[in-house]
């Protein structure tokens, strides 16, 4: 950085009185920090999020192109991957005014069932840091600062807001903080965001681990925001935490004053905080006395997406090689899972975006296969649940918002294509204490249809001027995000002709937090029975039978954690009786964390895609048709059955969540029980086949892996490399990820990669010592394409330092 520019800071922070500085240690709004005229800063904007950026308010209408979640891209291994998508979103970033991207996350999938699995990249601390160290280089060189998040231990949703984890230091250091560290110390991102919760009895944005290891240890030198709403105290201004979000309002603001007046939290501490905020400002180009050049981006976003899909598929088992499908040998395909028609293109919460476009399954096989080839659908089951909000496809006119004051009168109006909006605290219309939402909706369907609403407060609710609902609406959740997340539904049947408009109308009265509505519908549907009954039929006329089945917004998302593995809604039994009519039936897996496949040994393929994103059904055709490789392999490990999953539990006892299996989380814990998964830990066969041609170890630590494309397609091939210590004097993993490399290349290729092993892969946390430690001696070193199919070993030795 600029020479002088710390000198300039803390001239610009002495310009300022207490209450100014303090002014600017809470957010000005939901996704915007305070401009100070008086120094030339000019507020900041922040977005979510890890998968998209939605841009410098929930909802301000403009659509944001949606990516594959963090736990697809993680299964690419391809660092190249993440950082590709590191350039989508800067490039959205800047589109839309977005100076902090609220991303990426740096938690570990501790358990099958955290609620935000999708977000998290992998089970393994060395996948996840890699892969969103990628990212988090990439949009900060595009002038993007980006937002490690959530620091620490914020690994699953139950009580998010209070739990207290507790965990052995070491335990901390070589696991949980471990990708934190990595990223701070070789991609120096500008912010990292303080988690919700407790670790070891102390509040996160209280905790001295802000000070000691990031700052001290790791040289971190940005901002450390809150997660939102997540600061409980002024006491949190005497630890690292420098900026409050969101605001206005929350524990800060005059009460910190006070609090400095008082000699309860110094001045110099205020200064501090101040100073990394305009030192984060200086970085963005936000201080008018700090020149900055931005490094345009330019990205094509929907190509860049389609290829991450593919390159993100997991092909799990492909018997008999059916995949990829021969479209000259095909007539007919069967389509089924409601999730074909309407997939999840992303997770719940705080990281959803509204695309322009989706490209579902089926759209993308209409598009992909030949014009002889018909292709049948039908749900085959369905998604229990709420309505989702009314697509936009079905509205016959746009969604009228009116705002209105106390008496009634309208103090601002938009229009807008979506029957959802969210609008908190200072992004409500100043005045406004009731929104209207008016719009038409045109059936595609005659018969019984549900229409209704989400959201909390005084609501009324009409439908061609007949009120169904007129009610208090009360909230049925509380904690972070309840309002958005988990919000109180209402739907009533009514029956409508297909092409015959009804007129909608919700009204809400706001709670104080602002509002979040949504006017929502669900078609007529047949009796699960009847519905059950077609899918046999059509499955039994076609050569291929494709299921997508997957995970609802009503059993992952943010804001709580899943209440088991198995596929929600029936969705077993319609896999069951379609394999049974059709043996060449192909399971496609939508969903952000591993479900359980009872009828696995049943169907000829299954392949995961995840959350893909917008553009997922298109590179799943792709991959079916064998126009892409399924390049993917498991970021983490998929059980046979929930009783087996070594670390599954995320609910505290009495506030209190233990991690008590300690550095043994992920296939750590598969490998040391011995147990043997549906799936392990790297697994995935994509479409050619692979041997081993030879392994050295380097004197410098470093593993080079030869390896041989015997089959007859290219490919791609993810080469991971193991440590094990047998006979240690330490409590170790069985084996441990210590670096990895993607191949790729033609049938006959040999491809040799040198995998770099970084001298932490061989330190152990000593907690006497509250020290990294080496023990001397030789480390088994294992390549492997899955952490349980090791194909050749060789060893490095350590010496005394
Ligand atoms: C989530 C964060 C997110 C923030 C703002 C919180 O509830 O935990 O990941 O960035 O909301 O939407």
């Amino acid at each position: 950085m600029n020479d002088g520019l710390e000198e300039h800071l803390d001239a610009l922070v002495g310009k300022l009185d207490l209450p100014r500085k303090v002014r600017l240690l809470t957010g000005e709004s939901h996704w915007r920090t305070y401009a100070e005229p008086a120094i030339g800063l000019r507020e900041i904007n922040v977005s979510d999020g890890p998968a998209g950026v939605r841009g410098p308010a929930w909802d301000n209408g403009s659509p944001s192109a949606c990516l594959p979640c963090p736990t697809a891209i993680a299964a690419s291994w391809d660092v190249d991957r993440a950082a590709a998508a590191g350039r989508v979103l800067a490039a959205e970033a800047t589109r839309k005014g977005v100076d902090v991207v609220l991303g990426p996350t740096a938690n570990l999938q501790r358990s099958p069932l955290a609620g935000r699995h999708f977000e998290w990249w992998s089970e393994d601390p060395v996948l996840t840091a890699r892969l969103a160290g990628a990212l988090v280089g990439t949009l900060q060189r595009h002038g993007v600062a980006a937002t490690v998040k959530h620091y620490v231990a914020n690994d699953t949703e139950t009580e998010r807001a209070t739990v207290d984890v507790r965990l052995d230091e070491r335990t901390l250091r070589e696991v949980y903080l471990a990708p934190f560290e990595h990223i701070v110390r070789n991609e120096r991102p500008w912010l990292v965001m303080a988690s919700y919760n407790a670790v070891n009895g102390t509040a996160m944005t209280e905790h001295e681990l802000l000070d000691s290891p990031l700052r001290a240890d790791w040289g971190f030198d940005g901002l450390v925001m809150s997660d939102w709403h997540a600061t409980r105290s002024v006491a949190a201004a005497s630890a690292g935490l420098d900026l409050t979000m969101p605001g206005p309002g929350g524990p800060w603001g005059a009460a910190l004053v006070q609090a400095v007046t008082d000699g309860l939290v110094s001045e110099a501490a205020v200064d501090t905080k101040v100073k990394n905020l305009l030192r984060l400002a200086a970085r963005l180009g936000a201080l008018d006395s700090v020149t900055v050049t931005r490094t345009p981006v330019t990205v094509d976003v929907r190509r860049e997406l389609h290829a991450a899909g593919a390159d993100a598929t997991v092909l799990l088992h492909n018997s008999r090689d059916l995949l990829p499908l021969a479209p000259e040998r095909l007539r007919r395909v069967a389509v089924f899972g409601e999730l074909a028609g309407s997939p999840r293109i992303q997770g719940g919460g705080s990281a959803e975006v509204r695309p322009t476009h989706v490209v579902s399954p089926l759209d993308g096989l209409e598009a992909a296969l030949p014009p002889g080839v018909q292709l049948t659908y039908t749900a085959g089951s369905y998604l229990e649940g709420d309505p989702a909000p009314v697509p936009p496809e079905m509205l016959g006119a746009p969604v009228l918002i009116r705002w209105l004051d106390d008496t009634g009168a309208e103090v601002a109006r938009e229009d807008r294509r979506s029957a959802a909006l969210v609008r908190l605290g200072a992004d409500v219309p100043a005045g406004a204490t009731t929104v209207e939402l008016t719009t038409r909706i045109v059936p595609d369907v005659s018969g019984t249809w549900q229409l209704g609403l989400s959201g909390a407060g005084r609501i009324v609710f009409a439908v061609d001027g007949r009120t169904l609902l007129h009610d208090d609406v009360r909230p049925t959740h509380d904690g972070p995000g309840a309002e958005i997340l988990t919000p109180p539904v209402r739907t009533f049947d009514v029956p409508l002709d297909a092409g015959r408009p009804v007129d909608v109308l919700l009204r809400q009265r706001m709670p104080k937090s602002g509002s979040a509505v949504a006017i929502r519908s669900r078609a007529p549907r047949r009796t699960a029975a009847e519905e059950l009954a077609v899918a046999r039929e059509q499955a039994r006329a076609a050569d291929v039978a494709i299921v997508v089945v997957g995970t609802s917004s009503q059993t992952e998302s943010e804001g709580f954690d899943r209440a088991n593995l198995s596929l929600p809604d029936g969705q077993d039994d319609l896999v069951r009786a379609v394999a049974a009519e059709n043996p060449n039936t192909v399971v496609v897996v939508n969903a952000g964390a591993p479900v359980l496949l009872p009828w696995r040994h049943d169907v000829a393929a299954v392949l995961v895609t995840w959350f893909g994103g917008q553009e997922s059904g298109a590179a799943l055709a792709d991959v079916l048709l064998g126009h892409a490789e399924p390049g993917g392999r498991l970021p983490m490990t998929w059980p046979e059955r929930g009783e087996d999953v070594p670390v599954l539990d995320t609910a505290p006892e009495h506030g209190r969540l233990e991690y008590g299996e300690g550095v043994h989380v992920g296939y750590r814990a598969w490998l040391r029980a011995g147990v043997e998964p549906a799936y392990p830990f790297g697994h995935g066969v994509g479409y050619t086949s692979w041997e081993l041609a030879g392994v050295h170890s380097g004197p410098d630590s470093a593993v080079r892996v030869s390896v041989r494309n015997t089959g007859s397609r290219p490919g791609k091939q993810v080469l991971q490399v193991y440590l094990a210590r047998p006979g240690s004097s330490v409590e170790r993993p069985a084996r441990w990820l210590a670096g990895f490399a993607v191949v790729r290349g033609g049938p006959g290729e040999t491809l040799t990669a040198e995998i770099p092993l970084p001298p932490q892969a061989f330190q152990h946390w000593d907690a006497a010592r509250r020290d990294w430690a080496v023990e001397p001696g030789t480390f088994e070193v294992s390549i492997g394409f899955s952490c349980a199919d090791i194909r050749g070993t060789t060893s490095i030795t350590v010496h005394e330092e």
